[in-house]
């Protein structure tokens, strides 16, 4: 047998697959294996088989609806299997699969329950390596490599795309295909991610901005503070001298008043006091009052006895005159009783030491009344006896004893009286001289009175200025409190604020009260900044700023592997388009020399055309990702344009069967031709082919397998004798495929 020096196709295991239930195994090491058999046997099972190991997804093209109708199923006296296994083995001692094994062998199994595992050299894989690896030696999804049954003219009825495709696969223009795809679906991921990056920055944004604004506070706030710090220092140490100066230049001034004022006190006390006794209800006052009454009563006492002086003067002078008249004239003596003139006199001897008794006038006056009637009474009687009585001598002398008496009584009151008058003047005279001492007293007490006012104002002064001291101090006081809370213990810093001596008390105050208004303004504008949080805030504005530029950072490397991505996918896309149209200017060429040949003239070509067509994900090639959205795209693809000779015919449309399946044979050699794939599966191809043509047809199978291996199923002579290896397939009673290496001869007998 012939041994081919190129990769192919080297063997070809199947079990519990279909039909085939038991193990059988193809070894395919010619250029042309033939498949041969009765109608059946399971022959197309085998092309399957192939289909279903390189990775076939389509349950169509695998005649069945589930992987369990690929699984032997069971019949006569062979039970159903659990799962189909078919393995194909590579020929790589050329390293086309750029893997270190001279052979290279898939395994696909699929079970009852629908599960599909893969392997490459007994190591389990993914489908997709199955691909990747597949399409290293142009062999893809597409199957353009393996034409069933009836399905010659498959690319005559597929639409432009697919059309494209298969020849893309042929061509070995998949991986680059492939590469697009993978980059398109990469580029649409990191386009999301993009977007979903810029998105959360959108979201994060206004917080950036709001917290931004909240730093810029807290910082505006922090230079504030700082700025206080040195407003605040200067404010409240010149505050501190200017208050310790005044309080203690305040508490020496009061000092001097203070003791002034006190002494003056005590002294208008004591003036006062003495003001007070002076004028007290004097007993000198009174002993005068009494005096003056003393004096009256002295003095109408002596008028009386001055009276009764007289009276008893007239009496004597008036006897001594009768008395004398009597001796001259008569010598008769007009004698008055002596007994009388005794009474008489005791009388009023007795009313004159009453009346001197008495203390007042009044009660005086009275006994002088008594003495007044007693001396009427009195002279009444001597009237009477005027004429016959005479008043002896004795009598006489007894009225000038009287007469003395009443002198003597008399000086006595004078004297008194004298004496009286006298103590009064001296009384008087003192009273005058007290009176005068108390008006220099108070002469004093107003000359000390307007001293006091003076003291008390300007006591009024000072304590108003130490309130106002006062009140300053608890406004210093309250600053500091104040400017605790705004910029903590700092404040008491200004102990150590340096300025000139002095000048604290030197400076205008207004200059100091503008220095407080202006911590008063900034006081307002840090409260109404309001500190809270801030140190979270900065927190918070660090941590969410290093997010944003990660993220920013995030976008630009995602743009810049989008931008290679959109980079590669247009280098990747003209090289498979140049490649493309590269590809099928030669396969026009190879085309048109095959159809020619096999319909003896005329003419058939391809042409790349653009069509606006919807998308639609490729069910058969999608398979771990997420599809895309279907979308109007304008695509290229591939339309086949033949004519006849000597028929009027253009276009696929008219041909008959035989003509279609010649057409499609002359474009799936001419493909195969430009770019041939390792191997061909041919399932019945030949089957409208009359004897003429079968013969230009083993002819192309000849010329073709210099190129690629050719797997053919066929009930065609001429192309049986065409094959080095041939194997016969048969159904059994139990309805299984059997396997049998047959000669050409042997073969001959299933020939239609
Ligand atoms: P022809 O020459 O007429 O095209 P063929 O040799 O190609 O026939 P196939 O179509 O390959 O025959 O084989 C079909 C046979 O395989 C049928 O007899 C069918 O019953 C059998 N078959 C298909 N699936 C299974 C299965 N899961 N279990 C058992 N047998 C199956």
């Amino acid at each position: 047998m012939m041994k081919l020096n190129r990769m192919h196709l080297k063997r070809l295991e199947i079990s519990g697959f279909k039909s085939f239930a038991r193990k059988v195994v193809f070894e395919f090491d010619a250029p042309v294996c033939a498949i041969v058999g009765p109608n059946g046997s399971g022959k197309s099972n085998i092309a399957e088989a192939i289909r279903f190991v390189l990775g076939e997804q389509s349950m169509k093209s695998l005649r069945g609806k589930r992987g369990e109708d690929l699984i032997w199923n069971g019949g006569g006296a062979v039970g159903r299997s659990n799962h189909a296994d078919v393995t194909i083995v590579f020929d790589n001692t050329r390293n086309e699969f750029e893997l270190d094994y001279d052979e290279v062998a898939l395994k696909r199994s699929v079970s009852r329950d629908g599960e599909n595992q893969y392997f490459i050299n007994n190591s389990q894989v993914r489908l997709r390596d199955i691909f990747e690896l597949l399409g290293k030696i142009h062999i893809g999804a597409t199957g353009h490599h393996i034409i069933s049954q009836g399905e010659a003219d498959r690319i005559l009825n597929a639409n432009i795309k697919e059309r494209r495709s298969m020849i893309e696969e042929a061509l070995g223009l998949r991986v680059h295909q492939w590469k697009i795809e993978e980059s398109e679906k990469k580029l649409a991921k990191t386009e999301e991610n993009i977007k979903q990056v810029e998105s959360l920055r959108r979201e994060i944004a206004p917080h950036i901005r709001f917290l931004k604004k909240q730093v810029e506070r807290v910082e505006r706030a922090k230079e504030m503070r700082e700025d206080l710090k040195g407003l605040y220092a200067e404010y409240l140490k010149r505050e501190d001298e200017y208050l310790t100066h005044h309080r203690t230049r305040l508490s020496e001034e009061r000092k001097g008043p203070e003791r002034e004022l006190k002494q003056l006190e005590e002294e208008l006390e004591s003036a006062r006091r003495a003001l007070a006794s002076g004028n007290a209800e004097d007993p000198k006052s009174k002993e005068l009052v009494l005096l003056e009454r003393d004096i009256s009563a002295a003095r109408t006492t002596k008028d009386e006895l001055s009276r009764a002086l007289g009276r008893i003067e007239g009496m004597i002078e008036f006897e001594e005159r009768r008395l004398q008249k009597a001796r001259e004239q008569h010598k008769e003596v007009e004698v008055v009783a002596y007994r009388d003139v005794k009474g008489f006199t005791e009388d009023l001897e007795e009313y004159v030491t009453q009346a001197l008794a008495q203390h007042t006038i009044e009660e005086a006056r009275r006994i002088f009344e008594k003495v007044r009637s007693a001396l009427s009474d009195f002279l009444a009687r001597i009237r009477h006896t005027d004429t016959e009585t005479l008043v002896p001598a004795s009598e006489l002398e007894s009225m000038k004893k009287e007469k003395r008496d009443i002198e003597d009584k008399l000086s006595l009151a004078v004297k008194e009286a004298h004496a009286l008058e006298k103590t009064y003047g001296a009384l008087k005279e003192e009273i005058e001289k007290e009176k005068d001492s108390s008006r220099e007293i108070e002469k004093t007490i107003f000359k000390m009175m307007a001293q006091k006012s003076e003291l008390s104002a300007v006591m009024q002064r000072i304590r108003g200025e130490e309130e106002r001291i006062a009140g300053a101090g608890t406004a210093f006081k309250e600053e500091i409190r104040e400017g605790i809370v705004l910029i903590g213990r700092d404040i008491m810093l200004y102990e150590n604020f340096a300025i000139a001596a002095g000048d604290a008390l030197a400076e205008d105050r207004a200059v100091q009260e503008e220095r407080r208004r202006r911590i008063e303004k900034m006081k307002i504008k840090l409260e109404d900044m309001g500190a809270g949080g801030a140190e979270e805030i900065l927190k918070e504005y660090e941590e969410i700023t290093e997010r944003d530029v990660f993220l920013e950072r995030e976008v630009l490397d995602l743009e810049k592997s989008a931008a290679s991505l959109r980079e590669l996918i247009i280098e990747l896309s003209l090289k498979l388009d140049a490649d493309f149209k590269e590809g099928v200017t030669k396969i026009n060429k190879q085309f048109h020399e095959f159809f020619t040949l096999m319909f003896g003239g005329g003419a058939a070509s391809l042409s790349v055309v653009a069509q606006k067509k919807r998308k639609r994900p490729d069910v058969d090639l999608v398979l771990d990702e997420d599809m895309p959205p279907p979308e109007e795209e304008e695509e290229e693809g591939i339309d086949i344009n033949v004519s006849l000779p000597r028929k009027k015919i253009k276009g696929l449309a008219m041909l008959s069967g035989g003509e279609r399946a010649l057409t499609s044979i002359a474009l799936i050699f001419a493909i195969s031709q430009v770019n041939p794939p390792p191997f061909l599966v041919l399932d019945e191809t030949d089957a409208a082919l009359d004897e003429a043509n079968s013969r230009k047809y083993g002819d192309m199978l000849e010329n073709l397998s210099k190129h690629s291996q050719l797997i053919v199923v066929t009930h065609n002579r001429e192309t049986m004798s065409r094959a080095q290896v041939i194997y016969g397939v048969t159904m059994d009673a139990d309805a299984v495929s059997k396997l049998l290496s047959v000669r050409f001869d042997e073969a001959a007998v299933y020939a239609k």
